[in-house]
């Protein structure tokens, strides 16, 4: 992913293989490595590996506030994200007297999906299938792009936390005075804070797992019987459960649900490649770092100083607390933060901002070498994935648009596959299945083709339409019966004769098929 050498990097307790630059070789060089190990810096291997623990305890991370380009687009994701997932199941949508009118509803009792005016069945469970596809593939596209993207931005646990460090940070006050309060004993005033922020935290969580159950059920309705009591039990074991998990992942876990418990960073690892833009410390322009006195003194000599003043802004910024100088890294969710830090440093100190920017692998090597940047966006993987969304895409909104709203699915009995009647007729036994989409209730006609001389009984049938039986469906409702098919034709050993079940809607419109067999002796 990276050229240079691979190193192992231990950043807060969190040991990573890291393919990054040969970032000490540049401190040696530049006799600038700083002296005594720091948190914030990337310490090299014991020499001697079986002295290593195993177990490193977590240092805690205290994220300084940065103001920016990319903390404006956070803010924004953040706002838009939770705005939705917390009003969305107020949203209303009119389908007709007989239908729930929230726009995005889960209605598992009714064995429903609503999603404003789509409605999706049980038995169009490849929705679901085509949507993950999507999703898979969407993030796939990202990442070929602009690497973790979705972590950075977009992913709930980066959401949720970046809301509790906020809160945090109110009540706490910024890295500093959190970091000096962290270190005075328990005074009233100290508990009385953290009391505070934990209750917030507590009242952020108890409003995700209550904002989640809304998606169930009618969400005014809920919130009343909720708040009256009168729920289902079940509501409010998930809304505790989901307090609990939202409190404990974005308020105590942290960064660490990223480092260790989420699979996304290993497998993005795996599928970007050396054109995906990515966090980068730009290191051929900011190596040798080195304070601005120092870089002074080092120019005064006839020799080197980049443009980096190694003033960690860029890792106090962090909330993984990674120091991006030390190249590629697990930790690192991409979230820009540290482009902002840095450009605000560079800035006051008067040289040209991204020093840390998004960069691909590539343009750094060409940098090296004296080559002009280039960014390739339109690549083999890419085009593959725009391909394969828009495929699935283009299908799902077709068969979503050529929707049917009637149907009939047929099973054929198992045992016995047929009977022989005592005057000598043969009778094959079904289970059929009338789905009626639509808002209003409709009778159906079944007729049954493909053998001659077919008489088709229907157990519990509303009467007869030109001898062909006649099944009532109410709105929006599918009905399951019993069909008894019987012939006196003289079939062959072994024989499976095609037959076609088709339902032809009494209030006109088309007709739907359904395909099984007869089967002989
Ligand atoms: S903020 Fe910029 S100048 Fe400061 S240490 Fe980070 S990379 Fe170097
Ligand atoms: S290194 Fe930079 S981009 Fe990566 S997580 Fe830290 S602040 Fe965000």
């Amino acid at each position: 992913m990276c050229p240079g050498c691979p190193s192992v990097l231990a950043i807060d307790g969190v040991t990573a293989v890291q393919p990054g630059p040969p970032l000490v070789d540049l401190l040696a060089d530049a006799q600038l490595a700083p002296q005594g190990p720091s948190a914030a810096e990337p310490q090299l291997p014991d020499d001697n590996p079986e002295e290593e623990p195993l177990y490193a305890a977590r240092k805690k991370i205290y994220p300084q506030h940065v103001t920016g380009t990319f903390r404006r687009v956070k803010w924004t994701v953040l706002f838009v994200t939770l705005g939705i997932y917390y009003f969305l199941p107020f949203v209303r949508w009119d389908r007709g007297p007989n239908a729930p009118s929230q726009a995005v509803l889960i209605d598992i009792p009714g064995r429903r999906f609503y999603f404003f005016f789509i409605e999706i069945w049980p038995q169009e469970v490849y929705y679901l299938t085509g949507l993950l596809i999507l999703a898979a593939m969407t993030l796939f596209l990202m990442n070929a792009l602009a690497g973790r993207v979705w972590c950075g931005y977009l992913c709930p646990q980066t959401v949720w936390t970046d809301l509790f460090i906020t809160i945090e940070r109110w009540i706490e006050g910024d890295r500093r005075e959190h970091l000096l309060r962290d270190r005075q004993p328990w005074t009233f005033e100290r508990i009385a804070r953290s009391a505070s922020k934990h209750f917030w935290w507590l009242m952020i969580a108890w409003w995700t797992g209550g904002a989640w159950v809304l998606y169930f059920a009618d969400a005014p309705t809920l919130v009343k019987n909720l708040a009256t009591f009168q729920a289902p039990l079940v509501a409010y074991v998930f809304i505790g459960m989901l307090t609990f998990t939202t409190y404990a992942l974005a308020g105590w876990m942290r960064e660490q649900v990223c480092v260790y418990m989420c699979p996304w960073p290993r497998i993005q690892a795996a599928l970007t490649d050396e054109y995906a833009l990515n966090v980068t410390y730009r290191f051929d322009r900011g190596e040798p770092r080195a304070s601005l006195k120092k870089a002074a003194a080092l120019h005064e000599h006839g020799r080197p100083a980049g443009d980096c003043i190694d003033c960690l802004q860029c890792v106090h910024v962090c909330p993984t607390g990674v120091d991006i100088r030390g190249g590629p890294n697990l930790g690192c969710i991409q979230c820009g933060l540290c482009i902002d830090a840095c450009d605000a440093v560079m800035a006051k100190i008067g040289r040209p901002t991204r020093l840390i920017a998004y960069d691909t692998d590539v343009n750094i090597k060409n940098r090296q070498e004296g080559k002009p940047a280039f960014y390739r966006l339109v690549r083999m993987r890419t085009v593959l994935y725009a391909v394969i969304i828009a495929l699935v895409g283009g299908v799902m909104t077709y068969s979503l648009a050529t929707r049917r709203v009637d149907g009939i699915d047929v099973i054929h009995d198992r045992n016995p596959l047929f009977v022989r009647l005592s005057d000598g007729a043969l009778r094959n036994g079904y289970a059929i299945r009338i789905l009626n989409k639509t808002l209003d209730a409709q009778s159906y006609a079944l007729k049954v083709s493909g053998l001659a001389d077919a008489e088709v009984q229907v157990i519990g049938s509303e009467g007869n339409s030109g001898g062909n039986p006649v099944i009532y469906v109410g709105p929006d409702q599918s009905r399951e019966m019993r069909v008894l098919v019987t012939t006196h034709l003289k079939l062959e050993p072994g024989a499976s004769v095609p037959l076609t079940f088709t339902v032809v809607p009494s209030k006109g419109g088309a007709a739907a098929n359904a395909a099984d067999h007869f089967l002989g002796p």
